[in-house]
């Protein structure tokens, strides 16, 4: 196990420390609750052992903390303290903590108490393990009550099913909360889970029909299927989501683009669904749902299927970039970005059907980015097209087997853009 010791006295610091390891653990430091605290952000730990009697933040206050910011995650907690009243022993256990010792402590003693926990952890995690696989098979989400992804994605099948033996439209709505891992850190864990409650209620008393179905996708992302409905319908009911999330007023003060919680919805409608997946309306809704997100968020953006497909255009140059997504946007979904990274997760999440990336991106630490896409079956078969600032070089077969189909050397008509990317996506 991973054992955090926080304990201002360097001595005991330095004993403890030693018992930890001897036990078999390893163990991570903290003189302070504050920094405890602090390590706790990007360290995962498995176990804390902690003082009382501490500069700052005392060890009760810094376990109240801790609890709450971990929410439903429980981790044990030891407190090791010279304080050896009741009362203290009882605000111990009221801030969560699971045990209490009284200093000096001995090697044996502590040891014991860390295995005497450890089991307990054990048949916790055992215990978490059995309710989510109890949660898969169950239909509903247990925070929420609606679908679960799995469920919801049966019952779509059904109504995608009736509306292509039928021809009938159909549309797609992904809504995913803005800025919720900002809220969280926040408000608390638990604060952000009643949120989600509250959210669900609105967007179910947003949908009226009787075969609207609503899913929680995963996470603080929604789902909705709208049978027989056309884009301006679809478009309407997301945009009254918006209108009744904001109308709700949810407090979020630390939102960099609203003062209370918003959404953002991605639509697609496929009007003649045989042609369509239902696997390919919900990859389409996504990418609607990344421009709602990239155009300012608290909004929603509806695209009709049958006429576009995406290019995610990848350049530093970011007047350039849009100048490029300009030309392209009568005819295509166009998805920008300025670096390797955000244009391979891009790729990953929503699959464009065709890259146009700058030559030196391309090109950074040793083409890193294409063998990245070449490699992973999801993206492998994107084409990309690369372009250049010099004369383009006739293409070498390494390029090839990276998925690079082409090179257009600046300045660019966008005749010879959309020529190029139609003849890719034919
Ligand atoms: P964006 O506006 O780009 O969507 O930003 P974001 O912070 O909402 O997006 P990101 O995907 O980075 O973070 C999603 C956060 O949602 C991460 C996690 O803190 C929170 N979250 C996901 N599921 C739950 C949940 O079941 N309960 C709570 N309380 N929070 C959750
Ligand atoms: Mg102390
Ligand atoms: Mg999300
Ligand atoms: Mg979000």
């Amino acid at each position: 196990m991973k054992i955090l010791l926080v304990e201002d006295s360097a001595t005991l610091r330095f004993a403890m420390r030693n018992y930890i390891i001897e036990a078999g653990h390893t163990s991570l430091v903290a003189q302070t609750g504050e920094e405890a605290l602090q390590l706790l952000e990007t360290t995962p730990v498995d176990m804390i052992i902690m003082d009382v009697e501490m500069p700052g933040l005392n060890g009760f206050e810094t376990t109240r903390l801790i609890r709450e910011w971990l929410g439903g995650h429980w981790i044990p907690i030891i407190f090791v303290t010279g304080r050896n009243e009741d009362e203290s022993y009882q605000e111990g256990i009221e801030a969560g903590g699971d045990d209490y010792l009284i200093k000096p402590v001995s090697a044996m003693i502590l040891k014991a108490k860390i295995r005497a926990l450890e089991r307990i952890s054990e048949m916790r995690d055992q215990l978490n393990h059995l309710n989510a696989e109890l949660e898969a098979l169950s239909q509903l989400d247990s925070l929420t009550q609606i679908y679960n992804r799995r469920t919801f994605y049966e019952m779509a099948t059904q109504q995608w099913l009736i509306a292509s033996r039928n021809k009938h439209s159909l549309s797609v709505l992904m809504i995913d909360v803005d800025h919720f891992k900002l809220y969280n850190d926040h408000y608390g864990h638990p604060a952000g889970d009643l949120c989600l409650k509250k959210l669900t209620q609105c967007f179910l008393e947003c949908l009226q029909r009787p075969l609207d179905l609503l899913g929680r996708y995963g996470g603080e992302e929604f789902i909705v299927l709208l049978p027989e409905t056309d884009s301006g319908g679809a478009l309407r009911v997301a945009q009254s989501i918006n209108v009744a999330i904001e109308k709700l007023g949810l407090r979020h003060e630390v939102s960099p683009t609203h003062h209370t919680v918003t959404v953002s919805i991605g639509g697609v409608t496929s009007t003649n669904t045989t042609n369509n997946s239902l696997e390919e309306l919900i990859k389409h809704a996504d990418r609607a749902l990344y421009k709602a997100k990239h155009s300012g968020r608290n909004r929603s953006l509806v695209d009709d299927i049958a006429i576009h497909k995406s290019i995610l255009v990848a350049h530093h140059d970011a007047a350039y970039t849009q100048s490029l997504a300009q030309m392209l946007s009568s005819q295509y979904n166009t998805l920008i970005t300025e670096s390797a990274e955000e244009a391979l997760d891009i790729c990953l999440d929503i699959h464009p059907d065709v890259i146009l990336m700058e030559n030196t991106m391309a090109n950074e630490n040793d083409a890193r980015i294409c063998r990245q896409l070449a490699r992973n079956q999801k993206t492998s078969n994107i084409p990309i097209i690369l372009i250049s600032d010099t004369a383009c070089q006739e293409l070498p077969a390494s390029d090839a087997a990276l998925g690079i189909r082409g090179c257009l050397e600046m300045p660019i008509s966008s005749e010879k853009l959309l020529q190029k990317i139609q003849q890719l996506t034919a």
